[in-house]
């Protein structure tokens, strides 16, 4: 009997997300939701093979910046960070379900590693052409988390803040971060600007412009 438990209330979306990925492989039962739990140590992700269950720490997630250092949204970051997550640890799980044998390793081969990292970037890729990350109230125990943090990141970072008051939803990553952290020629820069103005990508409120996150992480 499959089952998603949940510690710490989890998105709703992201509890249907685990639901339909434990679908795909008899290797996992459970799917546990919690929030800073001892045995992560500090990952955001981890599968038990023994018990056949992924955990998923959205306290953790809190703490990851990576997509945010590329130039994405704090937001959307957090949320594309939990997506992976669930991604990765179910792509081990049906690694097991290939080779029962990789029960032994306590750390796997890093081809391994490979697979499940593209398996988690494919799957943030597909979730988000036909998702946006839920606002911050749909987002539960995870909004109000984010909310006490990006209260406190004010002083040094106030774009962060700017996005919970001042971005469409929808809106992933600012034209301003993306042409910040990543090469454009200025032909390629006026192109993205005209397509935005014109509407046939990414969003715009006033003079600012942005890009989705599926246009974003397809950069
Ligand atoms: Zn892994």
């Amino acid at each position: 009997m499959k089952q998603v438990s949940i510690i710490v209330p989890a998105p709703v979306e992201l509890v249907a997300l685990a639901a339909e990925l434990m679908t795909t492989t008899p290797c996992v039962e459970i799917v546990v939701f919690g929030a800073y739990m001892d045995h992560m140590d500090g990952c955001i992700g981890t599968y038990c093979p023994e018990l056949k269950t992924v955990y998923i720490d959205m306290g953790n997630a809190l703490n990851d910046q990576a997509l945010y250092n590329a130039g994405m949204m704090f937001i959307p970051n957090v949320w594309y960070a939990l997506v992976w997550a669930l991604a990765h640890e179910v792509e081990h799980a049906c690694q097991l379900e290939a080779e029962p044998e990789l029960v032994e390793f306590s750390k796997l081969p890093q081809e391994y590693e490979d697979t499940a990292m593209q398996a988690g970037a494919d799957l943030v890729l597909d979730w988000s052409e036909h998702h946006n990350v839920p606002t911050l109230g749909a987002l539960g125990w995870l909004g109000e988390q984010l909310i006490v943090m990006i209260n406190a990141m004010y002083t040094k970072h106030p774009e962060v803040a700017d996005e919970v008051t001042h971005v469409p939803f929808g809106a992933a990553a600012s034209l301003e971060a993306v042409f910040a952290n990543h090469e454009f020629t200025n032909r390629g820069k006026e192109v993205l600007i005209e397509e935005i103005d014109a509407g046939n990508i990414g969003l715009k409120i006033g003079n600012d412009r942005f890009l989705t996150a599926f246009e974003f992480l397809g950069l």
